[in-house]
Formats: structure tokens, C-alpha cells, sequence
């Protein structure tokens, strides 16, 4: 295996199995029944992985042994929500282990169907931002293109759930992504273009490399992105070839989700590395979630072993309030806990920024533990990871009007005047909430009339 230069290994504990095809502990047994006539060769090979995904519901009855009468409950689930759990993840489960968390992300669960009732489709409103199909335009100069429904494992977690089971499964159309294109010449200030699915590393390549080609041709798209699970539940499938074609797409980066330390084993750490060394930078999205990641001390492990094999941890996500996935949902403290207990502590470069995805198409908001514990026009009092408290100095000159109004004396207090309606906070305009409130005549300072 190549390492990048300096990498440490992992400690053993870290790496799933690797006894005798990379398999996780315990399972063996289960894997050879499954797949008998797995040899070293085809574990290796993805088009054998694929082609041997698991799909049904009967060899969810052998996994999970189960009785006559629970089939068709989990039949209805996966008609539901589909399954598919590609052999080398399914081998990197620890069935001594109930809280495992690579079954937990990929082994249909019948808590999905108790909580049907809560949560939403899309919960993100993306169907909404669609100026064609399948292309989100939410931010001033990004897109998302959706160019799959397809993956080589479906999460259980996943919040795009709602798009797996809608019948038209499978690769957009070239008819589709041409129109995406289209939208995108026609659109000056896109500058970044996320390439999402699905997993778009499922679509054939020929395709896949002429989209991104056909981006690369627009002026002003500066930079693709490419969201993919592959490295962690399909390491194999980042062949030389897949990696070269991607190489001459550059500058482009990779977004992969590693959710546990568990999942960083030899073989997505040699996916991971190949990417890199073709020049292509790796981050990480991780979604925060129940029993399998949301403790301070797994995610400082899952970030730090991430940090080992150069891919930069992005975000965490809060778990959206998808339906059939409230099972998984923390409180969002949990996430500001974690990042609490991180900063300060470690190095910033393996620190995601902890976000939420507004529902109602609002977006990402990052949120933070609270370092600013007050502030006045000329000073502010912020305090440390440590819990030392610091008045900090702040230079006076300010564009903020009442500040200036205040003449940034320190005399006149801005915070209190806020509180006192003596000044407007600042407020944006052009917003809709704004004209709004103009056409109705009313101040543009809300005082709980509206
Ligand atoms: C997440 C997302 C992006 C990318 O956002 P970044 O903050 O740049 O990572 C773009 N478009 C949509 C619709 C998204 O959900
Ligand atoms: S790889 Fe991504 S899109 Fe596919 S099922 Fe998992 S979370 Fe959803």
C-alpha cells in the first residue's frame, strides 16, 4: 500500500479486520455463505463487489435469521426504502458488537417505519430551487447537480431517501444534463459546480467524463466538486483509470462522508491516496448521528485518523429531518458539544465546521459554541476553549451608522441603544421579508407587529 509521506499507520484497533480478504471480525462465516465463490481476486475487483451487492430481502432473512413473520415487514421496508450494502462494507461489520455502527448505516432497520409520520421528503426544499430538473440553485455562485439516483450502497441515513424509490432509479438522461449545462453556461455567476447524486461516481465514466468536460469548457466555472461515498463503502472502484480521467478535470475536489473511524480501513485509506496523489484534495462531510458518531471522543478519533490520511474534515452535519430517519437525529447541542470539546484541543485543521440545513431551503448555518459573551461599542468579551475570560479591545473605526453616531467614544453604548430602539440594527434589504415590511408601511425594525 502507498502511503502519503509521513502517514502513521493506523493502531490496529482502528482497522477493520484484514484477515483474510480484508473482512471485518466475526463475520467470515457469514461472508463465505453469502458469497461462495469469492476468491482474493474478485474481493479486489468492483465490478465483482457490484455484481454481488446485496439487494433482497432474502439475504436479509440469512443476515438477520429471521422468522417467517418478520419477512414481509422487511419487505415492505426495503419496497420502501430500497437496500443494497456492497460486500467489502457489509465485511467491515462487528456482529459481536449490537451497536455496530457500520450495520447501523447500511442494515434496513424497522425503526425506519416507526417513524414514517415525522419528517419530510425533502426536507430541504430542493425540488423548489430547480431551475431544471435535477440542478439546485440555492447559493449566489454554486450549483448542485444531481446526476444520479444511483449508489453502491444506499445509507440508511441518507437524506436524499426520497429519490431512491421514485421509480425512474438510474443515471439522469443525457437530454438532462445537457439542459443542466445549458442553465449553467446561461449562468455567469455560477463559479462552482457540486457534481452530487446519487453517488456520481456510479455513472459510467465515458459519461461522466464528457459532463465534466462540458463544464470545464464554460469560462466561468472555476472549480467542479464531486460528492461521493465511494472511497468508504466501495474503496475498489477508484481504479488508475477512473482517477486519471478525473485528473485532467482539475481543479477539482472530492467530497467523500466517512461517518466512523471504523470505516477507515487499508483499502479507502489507498482510494483516498490515489485521488490525492493525482492532485485532487479530499474532504470530509460527516452526518452526525445517534449511536453511531455522536460523542466528542469518536469524533475526535474518526477526525484524527481522517487527518492521517490527508483528507481534511468539512463539515458535520446535522441530521435532517428526513422521513424514516429520526432514529438518527440528535440534538443539535450534541453537535456544538463536540465541536466545543474539539477546538483548542486539537489542531484546527482536523476540526469540521458543525452545520444545520434549514428546512424550507434556507441552506447551511453553521453553528458554533458561543466565544462572544458580550459586547459594547468598544469592547468586546469573549472567552477561550479553556473557559478564560478576555476583554478584548476593539479598534473604533466602525461603518456600523449608530456607532458613528455614538462618535465611538465609548460614551454612548451601542448595545443598549439597540435595546433601547435608539438605533436600527443592521438590517439587509432587498430581502423579501424587507418589501414586505415597506409595503405595508412599517418600519423596517421588526417590533412584533409582523
Ligand atoms: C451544500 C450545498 C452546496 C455547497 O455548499 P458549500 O457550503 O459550498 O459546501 C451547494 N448547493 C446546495 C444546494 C447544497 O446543498
Ligand atoms: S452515498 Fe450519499 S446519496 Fe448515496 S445513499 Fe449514501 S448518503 Fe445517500
Amino acid at each position: 500500500m502507498n502511503l502519503p509521506s509521513g502517514a502513521k499507520e493506523d493502531p490496529p484497533n482502528r482497522i477493520s479486520g484484514s484477515l483474510k480478504f480484508g473482512c471485518g471480525q466475526a463475520n467470515e462465516l457469514l461472508i463465505s455463505s453469502l458469497w461462495p465463490d469469492m476468491t482474493h481476486d474478485t474481493w479486489r475487483d468492483w465490478k465483482w463487489q457490484m455484481a454481488h451487492t446485496l439487494t433482497s430481502v432474502e439475504s436479509l432473512s440469512v443476515i438477520l435469521n429471521l422468522k417467517p413473520h418478520q419477512v414481509a415487514r422487511y419487505k415492505r421496508l426495503i419496497d420502501i426504502y430500497h437496500y443494497a450494502i456492497t460486500p467489502y462494507y457489509f465485511s467491515l461489520i462487528d456482529w459481536t458488537d449490537p451497536e455496530d455502527p457500520v450495520r447501523k448505516q447500511s442494515i434496513p432497520d424497522l425503526k425506519e417505519l416507526e417513524v414514517e409520520i415525522v419528517g419530510n421528503n425533502d426536507p430541504l426544499d430542493e425540488e423548489k430551487d430547480m431551475p431544471v430538473p435535477g440542478l439546485v440553485h440555492r447559493y449566489p455562485d454554486r450549483v448542485l447537480a444531481v446526476v444520479t439516483n444511483m449508489c453502491s450502497m444506499y445509507c440508511r441515513h441518507c437524506t436524499r431517501k426520497r429519490i431512491w424509490g421514485s421509480g425512474d432509479e438510474g443515471t439522469v438522461t443525457t437530454k438532462e444534463l445537457a439542459a443542466m449545462i445549458h442553465y449553467i453556461r446561461k449562468s455567469p455567476e455560477v463559479r462552482e459546480v457540486v457534481v452530487s447524486g446519487g453517488d456520481p461516481l456510479m455513472v459510467n465514466l465515458d459519461l461522466l467524463d464528457w459532463f465534466l468536460g462540458e463544464l470545464g469548457l464554460i469560462s466561468h466555472v472555476e472549480v467542479i466538486r464531486i460528492g461521493t461515498r465511494v472511497p468508504v463503502v466501495l474503496p475498489m472502484k477508484v481504479t488508475d483509470e477512473l482517477v486519471s480521467m478525473l485528473a485532467t478535470h482539475r481543479p477539482l475536489w472530492i467530497n467523500t462522508q466517512f461517518n466512523h473511524p471504523r470505516e477507515i480501513t487499508p483499502e479507502a485509506r489507498e482510494a483516498c491516496d490515489r485521488i490525492l496523489r493525482a492532485g485532487i484534495p479530499v474532504s470530509n462531510q460527516s452526518v452526525l448521528m445517534r449511536g453511531i458518531n455522536d460523542s466528542p471522543e469518536v469524533m475526535k478519533d474518526l477526525c484524527h485518523a481522517l487527518q492521517r490520511i490527508m483528507v481534511r474534515p468539512y463539515y458535520l452535519f446535522q441530521c435532517d429531518p428526513v422521513r424514516g430517519v429520526e432514529h438518527f437525529r440528535t440534538s443539535v447541542w450534541k453537535g456544538m458539544e463536540i465541536i466545543e470539546k474539539m477546538r483548542g484541543y486539537t489542531g484546527g485543521l482536523c476540526i469540521p465546521t458543525f452545520v444545520v440545513d434549514a428546512p424550507g431551503g434556507g441552506g447551511k448555518i453553521p453553528l458554533q459554541p458561543f466565544y462572544m459573551l458580550s459586547a459594547t461599542d468598544r469592547d468586546i468579551l469573549l472567552r477561550n476553549y479553556e473557559g478564560m475570560i478576555i476583554k478584548y479591545f476593539n479598534p473604533q473605526d466602525t461603518d456600523i451608522p449608530a456607532l458613528r453616531k455614538s462618535g465611538g467614544n465609548g460614551r454612548d453604548e451601542a448595545v443598549p441603544r439597540v435595546l433601547n430602539e435608539q438605533a436600527v440594527p443592521s438590517l439587509p434589504k432587498e430581502t423579501s421579508r424587507y418589501r414586505r415590511r415597506m409595503k405595508k408601511n412599517l418600519s423596517p425594525l421588526y417590533k412584533g407587529d409582523m
